[in-house]
């Protein structure tokens, strides 16, 4: 018995290891496609072997429609399109929409029955017949047409210039994980299986195209060549752009390629082609490279030969040898970024070329699971990017190409900046301001700013810190390694970090746990320097949550580093010897700055100083980047005006610009000539809770001065965490808000001015919940104030004003939108009645904004144009756009539409409202009326909506009785907040 049982155990034991063992399926493909350039479609026919190396016995595959994806809006990739705020495919026609049709599925000859996925169209499942066993193969067969969609992502056209990407029926890989079928998607990549290609595509005769595999056509080949010459000997490009027409006689290119996960190729007429070559520096063998391209911007793409060379040899050097025979990219007009790879050929701009053809390596060779890993192929392609453009460029800065010119690279601080600070900047921008999401996690929970600022750049940046921490050397030998290990393979994050580490000999849970999968963020700081027998001993202070290395380096007076060490990973303090650095004037933490902080200013310590950690101050106009050598403190000068302070001349001095502080503040002093007086606001905000999820909680006061009031305001604001991209803003906000502000006795006697000094403080709670996508805008926004008025009075009353507003916009066609919103208020207990109460009261044309939010022209009403209230409204409660003075002081609710109109910035506008009145108001009829108003809105830009009103209760029997009628009803409203840089910022990185 006993006998048997163990003979039972050894005997599974094979068994088990063979199932931990490394396998993955095989995919060969035969295609014959041919393109009709009339119909923009393609007719094509496919053999697929499939082989089963798995243990599994399989009963389906499933298999990927990608084409359908652009068959509808209802699609995974139309849904995200109008997430990610592109409207063009929502508002396309049918007939530029595209779709995969024709299908009949065979296996070895005979009909399959094929089960579309409930969710997605562009996904289905191959009901096998019999079971797929281990090791067995079968032959599935199918013809197929394409409808090729206008380019909305990477498969399309655009007139008769052809991106044939994603176009083919394509098993879902299965792997140690199980099956991975993914609907398409713009923002979220491809993981596919590994196999043989043999692609034969029919177009008429006079196409030249880019492809994946290698062309077996003589003919073609030495036309090609001749093309290259031809663009060569070229020393001028035409600005032609026209497609000229195509012949009747066709040709069928065939090109084949093994070891490689997909097909892609590119076909137009007019593409003039250069040609070079790159000998791989260990085996010699020559790797030909291709550059397809336009006559628009020839200059560039002419001198962009060389990316494609460079980024050939180094990332061969660097990660392993190209096994391909070619390397081509194809200017192209694609909708998805402005590059895309495939195997051996991407379509792209020329700045993008490094980056695309490197992806030959992490993504084609290293075939990685990009829609759920995106950090492994963008990521760490990004960092051998950066490297490449290090080594072309030593003073490479991403700003060159864009501020070219000197002065003002220096009026905005950004001479001498580190590639490494601006590669990091983007990540520091999001995580500043809580917004910031995990390294690894799939392509398509990242907001539009995060995929690119954490995906690509912080990933890039954190390869290069782990780079330089264990030595170059030793981490390129740890990426050869990997290169050998899964080249042509599937690798998962902990097959990366398991070959890194035994390459390595260290355990990298610090970067693969820590800095992979949280946004926990790194902060070191020095916490002490001593001199001890002419050394220093300096104490390393980790801030963070969990132990990472910190580079520490001694450096003397010219900024020569004469000392550097790596500490740790440290878990709190450690300490650090300079035995070497005499002439040290200063201990510096990561001089190089590769640490991915967001705080940099605790990084540096001035020896023998009497303030060792302050820095310098340097005032910096507008905005800049921050330098850990530098205390930046921003400004910049405002004028401003009103009707009571006529103009005035300030400044906007501020702590936080690109990336925000902790502690920020905004201090806005403003001098009135007119009135003598320094009026002005300021606002502090302090983060005050740890940041997850985009979510965050401030604490912030504000004060502010002008024209004759004073307020200021103490809040707590939640900004609650997010879920996915998908979920709405929440915002929970507590504020205080007290003001005081004179107002006018009613005297009998006009000449006699006599004022009273009016104060007042608000209690409020305000829930907002908001989202938006590329065509529609939905909020809902709740208010309760209460009403206090400090006074020593007992008679005093203490309204509550209850708020609520709906609002629901739609874009009805491209750049045309309907706007509506509801709007209820309604006072509870005490009625806002006595001297001073009336501002409290709910406006039907506007709300009188007892907060003192909107900057109005003529708060104290001196013009007879610019009036507030009469003229300039907020667009706030009963949002009447014609005047209509009335004040309710129990209830009042509104229903307003804005619709615009084909003629650009007209749009018209129809309010209707009722309010309730108690019979103690003075200015307004008592009792429940209905008010209605009609009329056009004009767009100037978004500052300033003017209102025409046509029809309404303002009038006498509903029409202005004559043009002076007419015009004197205009009104406008003054959106300043949309140029408030500060919001523009965030609102932009969200
Ligand atoms: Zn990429």
């Amino acid at each position: 018995m006993i006998k048997t049982f163990i003979g039972l155990v050894l005997g599974l034991l094979p068994l088990n290891l063979l199932a931990q063992a490394y396998w993955q399926q095989e995919v060969n493909y035969t295609i014959q496609v041919t393109l009709n350039d009339q119909q923009h479609t393609l007719t094509a026919t496919e053999e697929i072997e499939y082989t089963n190396h798995s243990p599994d016995q399989l009963s389906f595959i499933y298999f990927h429609l990608w084409p359908n994806a652009y068959q509808n809006r209802q699609t995974a990739l139309g849904k995200q399109l109008l997430q990610q705020n592109k409207s063009d495919f929502f508002f396309a026609a049918p007939d530029q929409r595209g779709y995969i049709t024709g299908l009949d599925f065979k296996i070895n000859g005979q009909l399959v029955k094929v089960e579309p996925d409930p969710k997605h169209l562009d996904i289905c499942k191959l009901l096998l017949p019999a079971p797929l066993l281990p090791n067995q193969s079968i032959t599935i067969t199918t013809p197929f047409t394409v409808k090729l969609p206008n380019s909305f992502s990477r498969l399309g056209h655009l007139g008769q210039s052809y991106q044939i990407t994603q176009w083919f029926p394509k098993p879902a890989v299965y792997d140690r994980q199980g099956w991975h079928p993914m609907p398409y998607l713009n923002q979220g990549e491809f993981y596919s299986e590994y196999g043989k290609f043999d692609v034969s595509i029919t177009l008429p005769d006079n196409y030249i195209m880019g492809a994946t595999g290698v062309l077996q056509n003589p003919e073609e080949q030495a036309r090609m060549d001749s093309l290259a010459t031809a663009t060569a000997n070229k020393t001028t490009f035409s600005t032609d752009l026209s497609f000229p027409a195509s012949v009747s006689r066709t040709k069928t290119l065939r090109f084949v390629q093994d070891n490689i996960h997909d097909f892609a190729w590119f076909a137009d007429k007019r593409f003039n082609v250069l040609k070079s070559a790159v000998i791989l520096p260990r085996s010699g063998q020559t790797v030909t490279t291709w550059l397809l391209f336009l006559n628009k911007d020839a200059a560039t793409w002419v001198n962009s030969l060389k990316d494609i060379n460079q980024a050939v040899k180094y990332y061969s050097e660097w990660v392993g040898e190209y096994p391909y025979a070619h390397a081509t990219a194809v200017d192209g007009a694609l909708s998805a970024g402005s590059g895309m790879e495939y195997p051996m050929v991407t379509v792209t701009d020329p700045e993008a070329i490094i980056h695309e053809v490197g992806h030959n390596w992490f993504y084609g060779i290293l075939g990685s699971n990009e829609r759920e890993y995106a950090w492994m192929d963008e990521g760490i392609n990004s960092y051998y990017e950066f490297r490449l453009n290090e080594l072309e460029n030593p003073d490479y800065s991403q700003f060159e190409p864009i501020v070219k010119n000197k002065k003002i690279r220096k009026v905005f601080g950004l001479e001498n900046i580190h590639a490494n600070n601006l590669n990091l900047l983007l990540y520091q921008m999001v995580g500043s301001r809580s917004l910031s999401q995990p390294v690894q996690l799939p392509a398509a929970a990242y907001t539009n700013t995060n995929y690119g600022a954490i995906v690509y750049l912080k990933t890039g940046m954190l390869f290069k810190y782990l780079a330089a921490y264990l030595g170059q050397e030793k981490f390129d030998g740890a990426m050869h390694a990997y290169y050998q290990k899964w080249q042509f393979r599937h690798p998962y994050p902990a097959d990366l970090q398991t070959v890194l580490e035994q390459e390595s000999g260290e355990k990298l849970d610090w970067f693969f746990k820590n800095l992979i999968q949280t946004t926990s963020p790194v902060d070191a700081a020095i916490k002490n320097v001593t001199s001890i027998n002419n050394q220093w001993q300096v104490t390393v202070q980790n801030k963070a949550s969990f132990p990472f290395p910190v580079p520490v380096a001694a450096v003397d007076a010219q900024g020569n580093i004469l000392e550097q060490q790596w500490v740790g990973p440290l878990v709190h303090d450690e300490q650090v010897i300079f035995k070497n650095a005499n002439q040290a004037v200063k201990i510096v933490i990561d001089p190089d700055q590769v640490l991915p902080e967001i705080n940099r200013s605790n990084n540096q310590v001035k020896l023998n100083q009497p303030f060792p950690a302050q820095e310098k101050l340097r005032l910096q106009f507008l905005a800049g980047i921050e330098q850990p050598d530098r205390k930046q403190l921003y400004y910049l000068p405002v004028i401003g005006a009103n009707t009571q302070d006529k103009f005035m001349l300030g400044l906007a001095i501020y702590n936080s610009s690109l990336i925000q502080k902790k502690v920020n503040y905004v201090l806005m002093p403003m001098y009135s000539f007119n009135q003598n007086q320094l009026n002005g606001t300021g606002t502090i905000n302090l983060n005050i809770l740890p940041r997850k999820n985009m979510g965050s909680t401030l604490f912030s006061f504000q004060v502010a001065r002008f024209e004759k009031f004073k307020k200021y305001e103490p809040s707590l604001t939640f900004n609650l965490a997010r879920t996915s991209v998908y979920s709405p803003d929440q915002q929970l906000r507590f504020s205080s808000t007290h003001v005081s502000t004179p107002i006018q006795l009613p005297l009998n006697n006009p000449d006699v001015n006599f004022e009273y000094n009016f104060a007042y403080t608000i209690p409020s709670v305000q829930y907002r919940i908001s989202s938006k996508n590329a065509i529609k805008r939905i909020s809902a926004q709740a208010v309760i104030d209460v009403l206090v008025v400090n006074r020593n009075s007992t008679t005093a009353s203490t309204p509550v004003l209850g708020k609520l507003t709906l609002e629901y916009d739609r874009q009805y066609r491209p750049g045309k939108w309907l706007q509506s919103r509801f709007f209820a208020g309604k006072f509870f207990g005490d009625r806002p009645v006595g001297l001073g109460y009336d501002q409290f009261r709910l406006g039907l044309s506007g709300s009188q904004d007892y907060k003192k939010e909107t900057i109005f022209l003529d708060r104290s009403q001196r013009s007879s144009s610019l009036t507030a209230f009469i003229h300039q409204t907020d667009n706030q409660d009963g949002a009447f756009k014609n005047y209509l003075p009335v004040y309710a002081d129990r209830w009042l609710t509104s229903v307003n539409l804005l619709m615009d109109l084909p003629i650009s910035p007209l749009s018209w506008y129809g309010d209707a409202g009722l309010a309730s009145v108690s019979a103690s108001s003075i200015q307004t009829k008592s009792g429940n009326n209905f008010y209605y108003g009609i009329g056009f809105a004009v767009k100037g830009g978004k500052l300033l909506q003017f209102y025409f009103p046509v029809v309404g209760s303002n009038y006498q029997n509903g029409l202005p009785t004559s043009f002076k009628d007419f015009t004197r009803n205009i009104r406008f409203t003054l959106n300043v907040s949309a140029y408030n840089p500060f919001r523009f910022l965030t609102n932009t990185l969200k």
